[in-house]
Parts: C-alpha cells; sequence; structure tokens
C-alpha cells in the first residue's frame, strides 16, 4: 500500500503517517462561522481538507471526516443587530450558501458537520472538568481557562509567553488571574443568545467549541486536525490546552490529536487580502465568473503549505490545463478504460504530504503517452483523486469555446488592435495566426475589429 506521508505542524517535521486505528481514521478541520459569504482563504482550507480526506479514503477502508459549523458567534450576534434578521435567519443561509459554494468546488460534505448550538451540554462537561482538576476558574459569570497551569502552553505555535499575550489581542479585564487566561464561557445579555449553565446564562467560547465536537463526533486521540495557518494561535493552542487538561493528559499533547495540518494564507495579485484594500474574493463572485473545477485547480496548483497567490492569469492557466485534459478524455471517448489500472505516480505525489503540484506534473507527463486504454484509465484515475474531470468532456469543450469567445479571445483580439496601434507587426500576425488555429478570423467593422468563426 502506499505510504501517507505528512508535515505534522505539531512537530514542526514530515512524518509518516501512522493511524490510531488503521481501520478507521478519523480526522476534523475548523470549518466556518457562518455570518457571510466564504472567501477564497476558506476555500482554500475547504479544497485541502476535502483533497487530504479523499485521499485517507482511497488508503483505508474506513475514514471520518468532521468539519464544524461555528453557528454561535460575536460576529453572528453583530450581523443580526445590523441587518435585525433573526440569528437562525442568518445562520441557515450562510450555511446553505458555504455548502453549495463548496460542492461547487467539488467538495464533499464532511462527513459529520457538527454545530456549536448543538453541543453546548459538551462545552459545559468540559469546562466543569477544567476547573474540577484546577485548570479552570469561575469568575463574574465567565469560565476562564488559566494558563499557567498548563506547562505545555505554546508548544504547537512556538509562541513564547509575551508573544502569546500580544499575539492574542488580550482585554485586561479584572476578573482574570493571568493575562494570558482566555475565556471558556461568557455571560450573555438578555437580547443575546444563551444556554443556562453553572456560571449562569450565557454562551461558549470559540475554543471551546471544537475541543467538544471533535472529541463527540471521533472519540480522543484522532488522527488529524487541520485547519488554516491563522487558526494555530491562539485557536489550536487552546483547542489542545483543553482537551489535554479536561482528561489529565497534561503530559502528552498528542493525547487530543496525533497530527496537525495547517494550509497557508491566500495573497491576491500579491497583496494580502483585506476589506479595506477592497480585494476580498468571495467564492460566490468567482463562481459567477468561472467554473468551480478551473477554481478548484487553481487552490491546488500551490502546494498547500505555501502561500498561493490568487490572479487572473493563474485562472486562465487552469483553465487551460483543464481543458488539456478534457480534450484528451474527448479524444478517447470511444476507447474503454482499461481495469485494475491506476495513475500511480499522482498518488505517489498526493501521498508525499499532498504535492498537488508534482500531481499535477505527473498529469501532464501522462499526456505524452498515446491515446489507449491504459492512458484512460490513468487519467480517470487521477481525476478522481483530485476531484476533477467529473464533467462530460464534450460538454466541458463546449462551455470552454463559449467562454473563451467573451474572455480570453476578446483579450487577444484587444491586445492585437494594441499591437497594431503599436506598430508591432510580428505580434499582431501571431495573434491573428493564433485565432485563426482556433477558428477564429477578424472582420473590421465601424466599430471596431470582430471575431468571426470560421
Ligand atoms: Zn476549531
Amino acid at each position: 500500500m502506499t505510504q501517507l506521508t505528512i508535515f505534522n505542524s505539531l512537530k514542526r517535521k514530515k512524518e509518516q503517517f501512522v493511524p490510531v486505528n488503521s481501520e478507521h481514521v478519523r480526522l476534523y478541520a475548523c470549518g466556518p462561522t457562518v455570518y457571510n459569504y466564504a472567501h477564497i482563504g476558506n476555500a482554500r482550507m475547504a479544497v485541502v481538507f476535502d483533497l487530504l480526506a479523499n485521499i485517507l479514503k482511497t488508503l483505508y477502508p474506513q475514514v471520518t471526516y468532521a468539519s464544524n459549523i461555528t453557528d454561535v458567534d460575536d460576529k453572528i450576534i453583530k450581523a443580526h443587530k445590523e441587518t435585525g434578521e433573526p440569528i437562525s435567519a442568518i445562520t441557515e443561509k450562510y450555511t446553505r450558501i458555504y455548502n453549495e459554494d463548496m460542492a461547487a468546488l467539488g467538495c464533499s460534505k464532511p462527513d459529520i458537520q457538527p454545530r456549536a448550538t448543538e453541543t453546548i451540554s459538551e462545552m459545559i462537561k468540559i469546562i466543569e472538568q477544567l476547573i474540577e482538576r484546577g485548570h479552570a476558574y469561575a469568575a463574574d459569570g465567565h469560565a476562564l481557562f488559566n494558563v499557567p497551569s498548563f506547562d505545555q502552553y505554546g508548544g504547537l505555535s512556538g509562541r513564547s509567553r509575551d508573544e502569546q499575550i500580544a499575539g492574542a489581542r488580550i482585554e485586561v479585564a479584572s476578573y482574570k488571574k493571568d493575562p494570558a487566561d482566555f475565556v471558556l464561557w461568557k455571560p450573555s445579555k438578555d437580547d443575546e443568545p444563551g444556554w443556562d449553565s453553572p456560571w449562569g446564562r450565557g454562551r461558549p467560547g470559540w475554543h471551546i467549541e471544537c475541543s467538544a465536537m471533535s472529541e463527540k463526533h471521533l472519540g480522543l486521540p484522532f488522527d488529524i486536525h487541520g485547519g488554516g495557518a491563522d487558526l494555530k494561535f491562539p485557536h489550536h493552542e487552546n483547542e489542545i490546552a483543553q482537551s489535554c487538561c479536561a482528561h489529565g493528559e497534561e503530559s502528552d499533547m498528542e493525547s487530543y490529536s496525533k497530527y496537525w495540518m495547517h494550509n497557508g494564507f491566500v495573497t491576491v495579485e500579491g497583496e494580502k487580502m483585506s476589506k479595506s484594500l477592497g480585494n476580498f474574493l468571495l467564492v460566490n463572485d468567482l463562481l459567477e465568473k468561472y467554473n468551480g473545477e478551473v477554481l478548484r485547480l487553481t487552490l491546488l496548483s500551490a502546494h498547500y503549505r505555501q502561500p498561493l497567490d490568487w490572479s487572473e492569469d493563474k485562472l486562465h492557466q487552469s483553465q487551460k490545463q483543464l481543458d488539456r485534459f478534457y480534450k484528451r478524455l474527448e479524444q478517447m471517448s470511444d476507447i474503454e478504460a482499461e481495469k485494475d489500472v491506476q495513475a500511480d505516480k499522482v498518488l505517489a505525489a498526493l501521498c508525499d504530504d499532498l504535492n498537488t503540484p508534482l500531481a499535477l506534473a505527473e498529469i501532464n507527463t501522462l499526456l505524452k503517452e498515446e491515446n489507449s486504454p491504459t492512458l484512460k484509465a490513468k487519467l480517470n484515475h487521477a481525476g478522481k483523486l483530485l476531484n476533477i474531470l467529473q464533467a462530460d468532456p464534450s460538454t466541458w469543450l463546449d462551455i470552454y469555446e463559449k467562454n473563451m469567445t467573451t474572455d480570453e479571445y476578446e483579450d487577444l483580439l484587444q491586445e492585437r488592435t494594441q499591437a497594431k496601434a503599436d506598430k508591432n507587426w510580428s505580434r499582431a500576425d501571431e495573434i491573428r495566426n493564433e485565432l485563426a488555429a482556433k477558428g477564429f478570423k477578424i472582420i473590421d467593422t465601424p466599430e471596431g475589429p470582430k471575431l468571426e468563426k470560421t
């Protein structure tokens, strides 16, 4: 069997993946807070861990992938106060949109998608265990985790105590024993959602959710915990503290999750994504313009641990790459794929810490082979592993022709007009020949040059 190796953030090195129980592998990834549309940073996380779950499912007989929905949070309450929409309507709406958008990106729905509001009693139980063991305390309607009570704190992120305090943007509150202590439970005002608890009516802090949901649905320890690199601190550090200390496993950080995986950031045309720069890319908007499979391939074009710089250029490259793959599949539409043949090198690349750039290079190498039942089987298998190439090739290519007329061909035509204005005749000719090769001729009209299909 192909051996999976992954970069374990907890050990800061690449390791062979050895499941806790090879009969049943369990994976958890932190899901979205549902008060708004998902952006491509959220999508990268969803696509990366969907791919990981898919690979695990090809290697092991049973895999459970859980990814949560955070449906109680201050940002949701804020959205409710701003719009007047009931909280349940907001969370239902954005959960549905998130699932639809991720499905369009080729993500299977996680096997379990627990909601925070359905796990409140389990959270209260963990907090009680923490208080009992001296790791947490109640103060002023709150329950807080006492960070100095856990020696291993900082072990995942490698942050020193000073960096922890600076990084957590901690509010100084009189009820805290230590400035680094974090909230497990906090009081709710009358107009805010709340649940009865031993500390009064209130709601959970964010971190305790994931400790409760992962333990409830996967059991401890589970195999792999994933999420975006921005969650490493404080969110994941706090999850480890809560889950290890609640069960008296203070000396063993692996008693919660054995492996940790974090995907890198997404930048847009070289800039950090931010609302103020106006480059906050929402999946929902992108899907209006691009096929979900093109977006998926773009998200997988960089190695998951590397930053991914999103650009129009990359989207065009992904489109072209998919067109090439589909074209070969279309040429082989009358060939029956050979049985029991796999794309071994593509699988090997993906089993090497999800090396998607290498996997895509291997598919491109496959295209050098002649059309044959073997090649068709390999392409089909590669497509299944990455969850791409699942459309009907001729339908895909029809759509592609249409997309190209409006987008890329028009760009080319404009570039040719500019080249002519610049007296760059060789480039102008080159573009005319390229368009001719694609079956277009240029017609001069009073409104300027137009494309016509030959
Ligand atoms: Zn989480």
